[in-house]
């Protein structure tokens, strides 16, 4: 049934950054609205231990996920259950539709959509997606007890699911283009220490191979980037780690965006191309990424709200 709401200040995306802009904001008395979107808790929620979470020696995501949104409501922040599906910036105020039906009628949005993860891009990688295949593996690691796992990518995420996954699989192969990891040095430490982990260098993966009935997964051809040869490294359970990218669709064709999609806002500001148009977060952050620059960015953006809703 289509419901209107008319309110001050949208906040869209429940991340750290949605977070911790629904607390400043309900803070300056702004009586914010959150739409938490289909992941609450955003990325964090897809972990386990956050060890650089200042205050908190070690955390994990999920736990500290749920904290923010205790604190948010706990200060007067509105958190409804909806998925923006649609976002109308060309007339004010605002209109954001949500899947519920809901028409969410706003002077100033804060967009705090974050990023989701990539994927190679391969037919074989769809097909066994579920079966097999993941982006996740705090999620799915559980089912790959006493077997043998690849994890593609290099970074951060790939070097954490790795050393993860290493709880449940018999064997984790880290399959990386390269032979230099992005990951920080603390991680790629534990990595080398771990015997059951090792990294197949200067690799990308070609094609998933597995069984048709029932649909699983065997294992990867994967080329060698420098001789050009072919091998096959078998395995039940791949992990793609290779990055993420904004969640953008929203704003593609309405707000300027650069490196890849990620909205553009102004030096020192999450203002956006479009006045009363806030982002932050990974959404609007291509270098550093971290649970804290986005709650920093949440702060930003609501204070940056709340000068615009004063001043018209
Ligand atoms: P996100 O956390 O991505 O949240 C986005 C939110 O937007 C979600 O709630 C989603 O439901 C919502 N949303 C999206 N689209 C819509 C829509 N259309 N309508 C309504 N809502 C919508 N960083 C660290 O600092 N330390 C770590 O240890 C760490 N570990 C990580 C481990 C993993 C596996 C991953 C993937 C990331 C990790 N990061 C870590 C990075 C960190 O999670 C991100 O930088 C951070 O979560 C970004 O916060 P965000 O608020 O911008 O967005
Ligand atoms: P990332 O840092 O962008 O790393 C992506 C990795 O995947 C890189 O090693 C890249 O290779 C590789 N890659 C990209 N596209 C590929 C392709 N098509 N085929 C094969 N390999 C590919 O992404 P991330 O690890 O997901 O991290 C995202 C952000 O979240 C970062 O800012 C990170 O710091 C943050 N994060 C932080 C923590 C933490 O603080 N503990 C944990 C997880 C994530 P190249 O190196 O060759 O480019």
């Amino acid at each position: 049934m289509t419901q209107t709401r008319h309110v001050d200040l949208l906040i869209i995306g429940s991340g750290p950054a949605g977070y911790s802009a629904g607390i400043y904001a309900s803070r300056a008395m702004l009586n914010p609205v959150l739409v938490q979107g289909i992941e609450p808790g955003g990325q964090l929620t897809t972990t386990t231990e956050v060890e650089n979470w200042p205050g908190d020696t070690e955390v994990q995501g999920p736990e500290l996920m749920r904290r923010m949104e205790t604190h948010a409501r706990a200060v007067g922040c509105e958190l409804v259950t909806d998925q923006i599906i649609r976002l109308a910036l060309d007339e004010r105020p605002f209109t954001a539709i949500g899947d519920s039906g809901t028409h969410y009628i706003a002077r100033a949005i804060i967009l705090a959509t974050g990023a989701r993860a990539k994927w190679l891009g391969l037919p074989s990688e769809d097909k066994f997606k579920g079966f097999g295949v993941s982006a996740c593996a705090t999620c799915d690691g559980f089912f790959f007890r006493g077997q043998d796992i690849i994890v593609v990518g290099g970074g951060n995420t790939a070097v954490e699911e790795a050393l993860f996954l290493t709880k449940f699989a018999s064997k984790v192969t880290l399959i990386h283009r390269r032979d230099a990891l992005r990951a920080e040095k603390i991680l790629q430490d534990r990595l080398f220490r771990n015997e059951k982990i090792e990294p197949v260098w200067f690799h990308t993966v070609e094609e998933i191979v597995g069984s048709e009935n029932p649909l699983g997964v065997e294992g990867v051809k994967a080329r060698n980037v420098k001789t050009g040869e072919l091998r096959t490294i078998a395995a039940k359970g791949v992990f793609i780690a290779i990055g993420h990218d904004p969640a953008n669709e929203l704003i593609v064709d309405t707000l300027e965006t650069h490196s890849g999609g990620y909205v553009v806002t102004k030096p020192h500001s999450t203002e956006t191309s479009v006045p009363g148009i806030f982002a932050a977060g990974d959404i609007s952050d291509h270098i550093y990424r971290q649970a804290v620059t986005s709650a920093g960015m949440g702060c930003m953006a609501a204070l940056d709200a709340e000068r615009f809703l004063s001043e018209h």
